[in-house]
């Protein structure tokens, strides 16, 4: 073999750089299921399923072109991980020389490293085309930057790309005058709640599917999560589906309602495509280029467009640019000392909270969550618990279907936690229960009140925050935003402070 192109299971894209000179007559790929990118954290049953059925399918797509494929599948062999199965096949076969992406995770990066190095096979990674940076583009933006602030590379990237700018100012200007529409996107449902949000398409589990799922039900069947509801793309042609779906029913709200929370409304009007862009189903070009085109047809308003572009253009491009600027150091912060086991809870959903209840429950049910449940629902409570950072990045990883390192773990270690003391958020997002009475219907449904901190009624996310500001008060007090907290506190009795540690107390003993 003169070229061993290994795939990884986030890498189904045709158009990666690893066969731009592959030659089908000396060239083989390989590609292997392994049981350690299902157990180094306890996946959900999904996300097992997601990852082996879509490269599956696009296994078969490579047998089509007749190319050499070496392919192992879960439970046809012994190797646990990805550094004994290549270190295996390199050992039996004649190599000249391995070629792969750069991978989604540090950890696999390193295995594939080893195997080669044991192999004395030599390694070449490619950079990863389907991101919009370049090679070295977030590097030299970071350079000489005191904080790496995400607006700023937002708006150096729609410069660069001229995604969204005004023409008429030479692409110097952004269209319709302003970068940013956020403030007209923090709308919540009001008492009443959504009113006939449209059904996204789902995709019923085909022969493939169901063959991984019987699989995955009988090798992994103390894994979290349930299989009834799988209904994830898996294809290219169906990542496409998925796309036209959200551009043509629930893009022109995305904007308003993309804070917004309600029970038993899962998808409302997210465009659930991060699974098929995570998995490299659909390039983020496509994405944002199907946005823009309704905003020019006049198809979808601005503040939709502009606010779903931004969590692609910006977000999603700017903690890849983190991931791979502050790994593996990122694995080991925990700058608020935050030492607490993770509540047994995040695992089964069995808690009275019912925002809690309701976001567990349909992670379980569907292996999603949207962002504003992410971040101020199960993100909140870990951070004001003072759960171990590792322990929530764990979860976050083996739990929703779209979790890849580069991905997961800035959002969570950064954006959710504040492991990181500030280097991608300016503050904690820190909330009581207030803010998520103000956003979602979960608080009609709660046998707790989200006014509390104490007394019967108390609602723990209410407690728990004035715990946080109490302990923190003096990193704290000199914050242009959350000084003001500092000194509500001040003002708080001494009566009422006590009372709530003992609530504190009384919480954790409970939830021991
Ligand atoms: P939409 O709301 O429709 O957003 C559109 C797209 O923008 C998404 O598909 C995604 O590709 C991108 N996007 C939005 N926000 C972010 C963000 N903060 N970072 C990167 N991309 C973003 N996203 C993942 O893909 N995998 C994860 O494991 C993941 N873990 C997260 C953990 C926490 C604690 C938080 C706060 C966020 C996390 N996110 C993660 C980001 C975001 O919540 C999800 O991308 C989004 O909810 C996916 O649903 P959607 O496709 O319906 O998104
Ligand atoms: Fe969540 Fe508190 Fe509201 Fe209950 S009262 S739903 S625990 S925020």
């Amino acid at each position: 073999i003169r070229k061993l192109v290994v795939v990884l299971g986030d890498q189904l894209n045709q158009d990666s750089l690893v066969w731009q000179d592959f030659d089908a007559k000396q060239d083989a790929v390989w590609m292997a299921e392994l049981p350690e990118e299902s157990t180094h954290v306890k996946s959900h049953k999904q996300r097992t399923v997601l990852f082996l059925s879509a490269m599956r399918h696009f296994a078969e797509q490579l047998r089509q072109h007749a190319w050499s494929l070496h392919y192992l599948e879960l439970g046809s062999h012994d190797f646990v991980s990805f550094e004994l199965a290549l270190k295996d096949f390199l050992s039996r076969h004649p190599v000249g020389s391995v070629e792969l992406v750069l991978p989604g995770d540090y950890r696999v990066l390193q295995q594939i490293k080893l195997a080669c190095q044991q192999t004395a096979t030599p390694l070449n990674v490619l950079p990863d085309v389907h991101f919009i940076a370049e090679p070295g583009e977030f590097k030299t933006w970071l350079a000489g930057r005191k904080k790496p602030t995400m607006e700023y590379w937002y708006r150096h990237l729609r410069q660069r790309t001229g995604v969204l700018m005004d023409l008429t100012t030479g692409g110097k200007k952004p269209l319709g005058g302003k970068w940013n529409y956020d403030a007209d996107n923090r709308q919540s449902f009001g008492k009443a709640g959504p009113q006939a949000v449209p059904e996204p398409v789902r995709f019923a589990p085909d022969q493939i599917t169901q063959e991984v799922m019987a699989q995955v039900q009988t090798q992994f069947t103390n894994h979290p999560g349930q299989l009834d509801e799988f209904g994830w793309p898996v294809t290219r042609a169906q990542a496409l589906q998925a796309l036209d779906d959200f551009i043509a029913n629930r893009l022109t709200k995305f904007g308003d309602y993309q804070d917004a929370m309600w029970s038993n409304q899962a998808w409302l009007y997210h465009s659930l495509l991060s699974v098929a862009l995570n998995l490299k189903l659909l390039n983020p070009r496509e994405v944002i280029a199907a946005a823009e085109q309704a905003y020019q047809q006049g198809r979808a308003p601005l503040n939709a467009v502009e606010g779903f572009i931004r969590q692609i253009l910006g977000w999603r491009e700017y903690v890849r640019g983190l991931y791979w600027s502050y790994m593996p150091d990122w694995l080991h912060m925990n700058a608020l000392d935050a030492q607490q086991d993770l509540p047994g809870f995040y695992w089964t959903g069995d808690t009275e909270m019912a925002c809690l209840k309701d976001s567990i429950g349909q992670v379980l049910e569907h292996g999603y969550g949207h962002h504003i449940q992410r971040l101020m629902v199960t993100g909140l409570f870990a951070l004001l618990w003072q759960a171990k950072p590792e322990q929530v990045h764990h979860w976050y990883l083996a739990m929703y279907v779209d979790a890849v390192e580069w991905v997961e773990l800035p959002n969570v270690l950064g954006m959710s936690q504040f492991a990181d003391g500030g280097l991608m958020a300016s503050k904690p997002y820190i909330a009581s229960g207030q803010y998520i009475n103000k956003m979602s219907g979960y608080c009609q449904h709660c046998p707790y009140s989200p006014k509390e901190a104490t007394g019967q009624q108390a609602c723990p996310f209410t407690t728990l925050y004035w715990g946080f500001i109490e302990r923190h008060q003096e990193q704290f007090r000199g914050h242009p935003r959350l000084g003001m907290q500092v000194r509500h506190l001040d003002a708080m009795s001494d009566e009422k402070r006590q009372l709530i540690q003992q609530k504190i107390r009384q919480l954790r003993d409970i939830t021991a």
